[in-house]
């Protein structure tokens, strides 16, 4: 599938679509009820092509990306690992270095196409070919750090994108805002940009801790990926300063209530003054209702309208890339709300079912 398909009709908004089964080629094999899947992106075209959304977009299949352009956020070594691990026999013993990372003969090739995908999807968007686009792509990219992948992700898709939109100066891109929606905190991301004040990160996460017993010893541990980067101090470094954003929440069971709070509260005023010429969403969906990993409970609508307070700025020219998101039916669905979004920008109701909870006001 590399042909563009869709309408065509001037008025409408050109909505880019990346999707590539070679995707699916990565998957844990030591594991098959594994939460990051296949299934999870296969589920997601097929709701989208049953409801004949993808009729209305520009549907694109995935490229790998250029080497050069994932060197300029992570180390040679890091590529390297990459490149090479799905003929590297001792791949399961070298996963095990490494927290939360699984590898198999698809996973080189699945993760170059990803990242590739990603590029392609925010440089159409950047020339103007495409007014918005989302990626449906995996492994996710967020949590990988620019030395070592981890928490599910490879290479950091958003990341190398946005690096990639900054150095290509032609493209005019100075200032891109990267909304971080994943339950987890993207530790990779932030760490990537942290000095640097072209790029706005916002995040919003669990980054609650819970106390276990480990060899008789009681110990204390935060939402993945644990440790203090998910707080809200991390505020960036250097000319970076003030332009790192972490809201973590201190509890699971946050649904549409909160993050409207935080949006009306924070990152719209603040993206009303950054000013962004992109925005990149690190799009999962593991906060919505009944995902078995997020324990949160957002709702496709609850998406679709934070999305929407989003198309205000940067001449709505947003890239989406998938992230987390387990629950298959809630992703795809959560999916579909946000692609609606792109394509019609239609004002959505904006009541919603509860009150934030007290915990989210502080
Ligand atoms: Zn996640």
């Amino acid at each position: 599938m590399n042909t563009i398909q869709g309408s065509s009709t001037e008025q409408r908004r050109r909505v880019g679509l990346v999707y590539d089964e070679r995707m699916c080629k990565h998957y844990d094999p030591c594991d098959e009820n594994h939460e990051e899947c296949p299934g999870r992106i296969l589920s997601i075209w097929n709701k989208l092509t049953s409801t004949g959304l993808t009729k209305r977009c520009l549907v694109f299949g995935a490229k790998e990306v250029d080497e050069k352009y994932i060197s300029a956020v992570h180390t040679n070594d890091h590529v390297d690992l990459i490149k090479t691990i799905s003929s590297n026999s001792e791949r399961n013993d070298e996963a095990r270095g490494y927290s939360s990372v699984y590898f198999n003969d698809g996973s080189s090739e699945s993760a170059y196409l990803a990242a590739g995908s990603v590029v392609e999807a925010a440089e159409k968007v950047a020339k103007g070919e495409l007014n918005s686009a989302f990626a449906i792509v995996r492994p996710p990219g967020h949590q990988a750090e620019d030395c070592k992948p981890m928490g599910f992700c490879l290479f950091n898709n958003v990341a190398i994108a946005t690096s990639f939109l900054l150095n290509q100066k032609e493209l005019g891109i100075n200032k891109i805002l990267i909304v971080d929606w994943d339950v987890h905190h993207g530790n990779g991301t932030q760490k990537m940009f942290y000095d640097d004040p072209r790029v706005l990160y916002f995040s919003v996460h669990r980054h609650d801790s819970f106390v276990f017993v480990l060899n008789g010893k009681v110990r204390h541990e935060r939402f993945y990926p644990g440790g203090d980067n998910g707080s809200h101090i991390m505020t960036g470094s250097g000319q970076g300063l003030g332009y790192n954003i972490n809201v973590p929440w201190l509890n699971g069971g946050c649904g549409d209530a909160d993050y409207i709070t935080v949006w009306n509260h924070i990152l719209i005023p603040v993206a009303r003054e950054f000013k962004p010429d992109v925005i990149m969403v690190s799009a999962g969906f593991d906060a919505a209702m009944g995902d078995p990993l997020g324990g949160c409970c957002v709702t496709p609508k609850g998406y679709a309208l934070m999305l929407q307070k989003l198309m205000e700025f940067s001449s709505g020219k947003i890239v989406m890339a998938l992230e987390g998101g387990y629950n298959l039916e809630s992703t795809s669905n959560s999916v579909h709300a946000c692609m609606e979004v792109l394509l019609d920008n239609k004002p959505i109701d904006e009541s919603v079912k509860d009150d934030p909870l007290n915990s989210t006001w502080e």
